[in-house]
């Protein structure tokens, strides 16, 4: 086999994700939209379980606005993750394990060796309908750099047929953390510290190359079988950040947005920092910070609410959160030196960061999962979903010919007769 997946390195350009997600987010463009939705989440919210659930179900769609096309490009060269010998037909789809806007998250097992992946299949027609192309192909250069880190998903390989963009990414199945943190309620110290320190880690990492990734919270960070962090969605990352650059998308899920993404002012990385501090809030505590049923409240409370912290937790634990979640970009923790001043916090200090980096470090949570079949961590909503099977229904146009193909051009293209997984 040319492309030999088993010998091949995991290719981790989660940027991919990115890419083709960047345009998802363009969709759902519009004030009106955001207004919209803000009233019927408030009109429906009871309570905090029943908005967890309403919240996840709608964390696809992101509120973006503004989003300002960037430099047209041609097609998208996905570089060394394209693999000219992959097809759909390579694999056996079992599960729908997750949805994104786009597209879904399949359970495959791949027929030549049995071995399983998250397969990412979106729909080049749904991207295009959106418009998103453009964007896509100016975000070109964030898929050519090789993300590689051990809390980011890795992308194996990806291919294409006429009509769907694959992603075959590391199979990851110890659950969201929200999934654990809804059934627990909230996290121990130590616990917040591991996963938010391995989060920071993979950040840090995003950061170093001027990705800020701006889409932190529970529902994007999975654990894999041993319990370690592995963050998937990078539908919202924004590359070509200088330190001090900022800029002025509006984009986010209500509960986390910074009060400078909330203003529509420009932002910058610092806007992660934030968001972590939301993150590690709602271990701590149940809920996110300056949380109401009300989201015309929340939004209020996030820009003009001072942060309230019961003295539950402790003195460090206390002072991370009122860093991270300082109101003034320009004054809050990781402001001056990104990660560094992260790691070196206080609160930090039970971490080793090479032990974490090296995963050395036991995970204090284990998913106890029997094996790949194990399902137990994934929503029933999506697993019992019957996985698509129109093989063969429509004919592939394997010539390229089409305006949806042609806008792919640079992914590897897999001759195929099979209108795989609508
Ligand atoms: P995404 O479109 O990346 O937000 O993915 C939607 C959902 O699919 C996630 O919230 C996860 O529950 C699931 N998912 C995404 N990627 C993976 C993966 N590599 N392994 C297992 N589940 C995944």
């Amino acid at each position: 086999m040319a492309f030999d997946l088993a010998s091949s390195h995991c290719f981790q350009f989660s940027w991919l994700l990115v890419l083709v997600e960047a345009f998802t987010e363009f969709v759902k463009c519009g004030k009106d939209k955001i207004k919209e939705k803000v009233k019927l989440s408030s009109s429906k919210l009871c309570s905090y379980a029943e908005t967890s659930n309403l919240l996840k179900m709608d964390r696809s769609k992101n509120l973006v606005t503004n989003l300002q096309p960037q430099m047209p490009t041609d097609n998208i060269n996905l570089g060394p993750s394209a693999n000219p010998n992959a097809k759909p037909k390579d694999f056996d789809f079992l599960k729908v394990i997750g949805k994104g806007s786009f597209g879904k998250v399949l359970l495959a097992k791949r027929k030549c060796d049995g071995k399983f992946y998250a397969v990412k299949v979106l729909q080049k027609k749904t991207i295009l309908k959106k418009k998103e192309q453009n964007h896509i192909m100016a975000e070109r250069n964030v898929l050519l750099k090789n993300l590689k880190h051990p809390f980011l998903v890795g992308l194996h390989y990806s291919f294409q047929t006429s009509e769907k963009l694959y992603f075959v990414l590391d199979y990851v199945n110890g659950g969201e953390l929200f999934f654990h943190l809804q059934r627990e309620r909230c996290f121990l110290e130590p616990r917040a510290r591991f996963y938010a320190a391995e989060v920071a880690s993979a950040i840090g990492y995003l950061h170093s190359l001027n990705i800020i990734y701006r889409d932190l919270k529970p529902e994007n960070i999975l654990l894999d079988c041993q319990g370690h962090v592995v963050l998937t969605d990078f539908g919202l990352c924004k590359e070509g950040m200088e330190p001090e650059e900022t800029t002025s998308t509006f984009c986010g899920t209500p509960e986390y947005l910074a009060p400078e993404v909330l203003k529509k002012l420009p932002y910058d990385r610092t806007v992660d920092w934030w968001c972590l501090g939301a993150v590690i809030y709602e271990m701590l505590y149940g809920l996110p910070p300056f949380y109401s049923r009300d989201m015309s409240q929340m939004y209020d409370n996030i820009l003009n609410k001072p942060l309230q912290l019961p003295a539950t937790k402790t003195v460090a634990a206390c002072d991370i959160l009122q860093g991270l979640l300082h109101k003034n970009q320009k004054i809050r923790l990781g402001a001056k030196m990104d990660f560094l001043e992260i790691r070196h916090h206080v609160f930090f200090s039970p971490i080793n960061w090479d032990d974490l980096y090296h995963k050395r470090i036991t995970p204090p949570f284990n998913p106890n999962v029997a094996g790949p079949g194990d399902l137990q961590h994934f929503d029933p909503e999506f697993t019992q979903e019957t996985v698509p099977s129109s093989i063969g229904r429509t004919p592939d146009l394997a010539t390229g010919t089409s305006s949806a193909s042609n806008a792919f051009l640079g992914f590897s293209y897999a001759q195929s007769d099979e209108n795989f997984l609508g």
